[in-house]
């Protein structure tokens, strides 16, 4: 278990129309709804277990856990407080890159470190800025030579579905590099509307990618979760990932075993084919990968 450095963390309910609708009637309820318990923050976990407030930021706005990858951070604000979020204690307190020479710097580091191929526009959630900001973010990565991919991540497709538009993923879908990565946790959440929205994407040939994570009373039995993989699939949206819940302040009352996550996993392996299969995982600060389970 991580070390404590906790604090009482704040961390406010809130959701968008579309998300407190869904949220009536679906699993994925209990991530909307705040406990307690959360805002001790009293559970052994810290509140920043990877280093994002202070070692791993690199200038301001921008951290590097690994050598070929970067986190942006666009925003701070997302669609829905998500109550598992592993940045949860540190939204608000985390730098932005909300200013023209921040960017710069941003791009300045990444030229700096030839290894970076792939940039993470993340924040809080990248969407939720307009698309004039979202399209100077991807482009300002996207034209250097030394990246492969710029990743948007967004919930807007769980979450705020109406967010994504066909003009916006067609300006996107232009610059060649961009992939989608969501987080559906729910088979719930892969609504008409979730599938139109990703679609936008997957239809003008920008993949789009599901990181999902392992929680308690959501999606934390074998027939759930293989229920939202095949729903993921049959929309083309590839579930890649399925997380541990992070070593983060807050959140103890989703985590699951890491033996009943090993049973869920071989029972999904047993029943879809690899297309459909993720990799079961945990982030551990001090790994030089996202661990398997
Ligand atoms: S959308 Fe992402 S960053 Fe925002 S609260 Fe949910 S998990 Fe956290």
């Amino acid at each position: 278990m991580a070390r404590n450095n906790a604090r009482k963390v704040v961390f406010p309910e809130k959701a968008c129309p579309y998300a407190r609708e869904l949220a009536k009637r679906s699993k994925a309820f209990r991530l909307q709804i705040s406990s307690r318990g959360e805002t001790d923050a009293d559970d052994g976990y810290q509140v920043d277990p990877f280093g994002e407030l202070e070692e791993k930021t690199k200038v301001p706005g921008l951290t590097q856990r690994f050598p070929d990858r970067v986190l942006v951070m666009t925003s701070e604000n997302c669609f829905a407080n998500c109550r598992h979020c592993t940045r949860r204690g540190i939204l608000g307190k985390k730098k932005i890159v909300d200013t023209d020479e921040a960017l710069d710097s941003c791009v300045k580091y990444v030229l700096r470190h030839p290894k970076v191929r792939d940039v993470l526009l993340s924040g809080g959630d990248a969407l939720v800025l307009s698309d004039e900001k979202v399209l100077k973010f991807a482009e300002a990565f996207a034209k250097l030579d030394q990246i492969d991919i710029v990743r948007l991540c967004t919930r807007a497709p769980c979450v705020n579905p109406q967010r994504i538009t066909a003009k916006l993923a067609t300006k996107l879908s232009k610059l060649k590099k961009i992939w989608v990565n969501t987080q559906f946790n729910s088979a719930d959440e892969v609504t008409s509307q979730a599938i139109r929205a990703c679609n936008e994407f997957i239809s003008r040939g920008i993949p789009v990618s599901c990181q999902t994570v392992l929680l308690k009373g959501v999606n934390d039995t074998p027939k759930k979760m293989l229920a939202l993989l095949k729903a993921l699939s049959a929309a083309k949206i590839r579930p890649y990932y399925v997380f541990m819940c992070d070593d983060v302040a807050g959140i103890d009352r989703f985590r699951v075993p890491i033996e009943k996550a090993r049973q869920i996993e071989a029972f999904c392996a047993r029943n879809i084919g690899g297309l459909s299969m993720p990799r079961f995982v945990r982030d551990i600060a001090s790994a030089k990968r996202k661990e398997p389970i």
